[in-house]
């Protein structure tokens, strides 16, 4: 394929009015030195200070900068959907607007994408410059679950900081808070030359962070999500089936079991203790209607896989 540019920079921002001037002023500097052809995306998430009307006058001088403005806050995924279906440069390289990550970390990166045959090179914070209670130390603990879930070695996979091959972005599609995971996404569609580069991390300069504690929470039930469907996605029923049907047997059984022994004993004179003065009866119940549940909720899965419009999208490499 063709590209028009060698990089597309896609910035997501929302109410970074203080630094745009001079973040614009440092992509600037770094691409004159390299002698790249460039654009740079702003994505505008529904700012509500001067953020859109300093992108445009800064437009105005360098014709490089493209934006994009959406009429309310949609989240950093939403901004990043739309700045990758706009790039058009061979590497895309995405960066926050908050001046934390360093433009001249992009050379390297860009090398890494062309001559280094990598689908993705992924920033890593390797010395944080941002509160340690609150954002190191549960970060340390969400990159290790993240590492085991997704089986992707990256030390810092939320970093903002990230370059990609153009085909990467075009072939994944970025959703609610999804952009946590991009990596993830890539390697799901078929893209598992992933690495990472130790990046320069700076102090927020102006404003303050845009995310709260429950990124923590949330990520994490996007990380079950994500896994859920990349394994069972396509075949609801494996999952809920078997474990349903294996509830419904082992429920079933013990039910006959308990009321076999007590006609048993009851037929032979003994003593026998009453169905329903037995705790494990109701136990077994329970796991019968559960386990039925869990059967039906996998029909319910195949039925909704069956109208989705991804059923049969495969990811094809070529083709001749
Ligand atoms: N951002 C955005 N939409 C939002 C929240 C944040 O586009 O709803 C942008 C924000 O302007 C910044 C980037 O996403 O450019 C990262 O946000 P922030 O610096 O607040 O995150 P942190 O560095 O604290 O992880
Ligand atoms: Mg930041």
């Amino acid at each position: 394929m063709d590209y028009t540019k060698d990089l597309s920079i896609v910035i997501s921002l929302y109410n970074e009015e203080e630094s745009l001037p001079e973040l614009v002023q440092w992509i600037e500097g770094v691409m004159k030195k390299e002698g790249y052809t460039y654009e740079i995306i702003m994505v505008n998430d529904g700012s509500t200070d001067a953020s859109w009307k300093i992108i445009k006058e800064l437009s105005r001088k360098n014709p490089c900068i493209r934006g994009i403005s959406f009429r309310r806050n949609y989240g950093k995924s939403a901004a990043l959907y739309h700045g990758f279906a706009a790039a058009e440069g061979r590497v895309v390289v995405t960066m926050d607007a908050d001046l934390q990550d360093s433009p001249e970390e992009i050379p390297e990166m860009y090398r890494m994408i062309t001559d280094g045959g990598y689908d993705i090179v992924s920033g890593w914070k390797k010395k944080r410059h941002d509160n340690k209670l609150t954002k190191n130390l549960p970060s340390k603990l969400y990159n290790w679950t993240a590492r085991k879930i997704t089986g992707i070695k990256l030390h810092d996979m939320n970093c903002g900081l990230k370059a990609y091959h153009n085909e990467v972005v075009k072939n994944i599609e970025v959703y609610g808070e999804m952009h946590r995971y991009i990596p993830y996404l890539a390697k799901n569609a078929g893209f598992d030359k992933i690495t990472e580069k130790p990046v320069h991390h700076q102090k927020r300069k102006y404003g303050k962070s845009k995310f709260g504690l429950n990124r923590f929470v949330n990520g994490f039930l996007d990380l079950i999500s994500l896994w859920f469907l990349s394994r069972f996605g396509k075949k609801p029923m494996h999952f809920f089936g078997f474990t349903g049907i294996l509830m419904f047997l082992l429920g079933g059984f013990l039910t006959i079991w308990i009321i076999a022994e007590k006609l048993i004993q009851q037929g032979n004179g003994l003593a026998y203790r009453p169905v329903t003065d037995q705790p494990l009866f109701y136990l077994a119940l329970v796991a019968i209607i559960i386990g039925f549940q869990m059967f039906l909720t996998g029909f319910l899965g195949e039925l909704v896989s069956r109208n989705s419009q991804e059923r049969n999208h495969y990811n094809i490499r070529e083709e001749f």
